[in-house]
């Protein structure tokens, strides 16, 4: 079947309504993916000091070099537009979920790769494959895919693997406890693909950045130059 035919009977059969107002068409319409809220500017994840090319301050800096992140994960709708992307499978959702971070970039142009994405390579955060089985896609990779042609930086998904199955970080309180539950959690595969490169991490929602830290601290014993983590949403 043509695809646009199967579009047409797909959104007869399952008409789409926006999650927040319920328009019909879409399940997020333009007015209201304007009201979700995005960070004036980057800022240390750690301190919160303001910096305007999104590096991590010198002080609070270990493994990740920068993180960039859109949108604080307390905006309600956001939170309502990610659980339905990860908990009830509405794909189509990574495309608005890119965007937001591609708005905040375009509102922040002094980001590095952003401004010159050379030498750039997107790595997604993956999932356990149980986990991925589960939900059938993993959503780092899902918002990536659209990201990814946007900002003219390649992804590569078989690069960084998870190995372990770990508790949800979002379970557990304690930040030593964490950063305990994500201790070799990752597999470096085809480490020459990444030497000398910039890596961003990208992923849905960073909470305590024990998972990027991990990740970045592998990447970089593996020979990666810098290693940037890049979110929709901060928790
Ligand atoms: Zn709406
Ligand atoms: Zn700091």
């Amino acid at each position: 079947m043509c695809p646009m035919l199967r579009e047409l009977i797909l959104d007869f059969l399952y008409p789409k309504f926006c999650l927040s107002c319920g328009k019909e068409k879409s399940y997020l319409c333009s007015n209201c993916f304007s009201k979700i809220k995005i960070f004036p500017a980057p800022f240390c994840p750690y301190c919160g000091k303001r910096l305007p090319e999104g590096k991590i301050c010198k002080n609070c800096q270990k493994s990740l070099f920068g993180l960039i992140t859109a949108s604080p994960y307390s905006d309600e709708l956001l939170r309502k537009l990610i659980d339905a992307f990860k908990y009830n499978f509405v794909k189509e959702l990574s495309t608005s979920l890119a965007f937001l971070i591609l708005k905040f970039l375009k509102q922040n142009p002094e980001i590095e790769f952003f401004k010159n994405p050379l030498n750039f390579l997107i790595l997604p955060i993956p999932l356990h494959p149980r986990r991925l089985r589960w939900r059938g896609f993993n959503q780092a990779v899902e918002i990536g895919k659209i990201l990814s042609p946007l900002l003219k930086i390649p992804m590569e998904e078989n690069i960084l693997l998870r190995k372990k199955h770990t508790k949800p970080q979002v379970k557990i309180k304690n930040r030593e406890e964490k950063e305990e539950n994500v201790k070799g959690i990752f597999l470096v595969k085809n480490s020459s693909e990444i030497k000398n490169k910039k890596i961003i991490l990208l992923d849905d929602v960073a909470t305590s950045l024990s998972t990027m830290e991990e990740a970045a601290r592998v990447l970089k014993e593996r020979g990666t130059k810098e290693v940037w983590g890049l979110t929709v949403a901060k928790g």
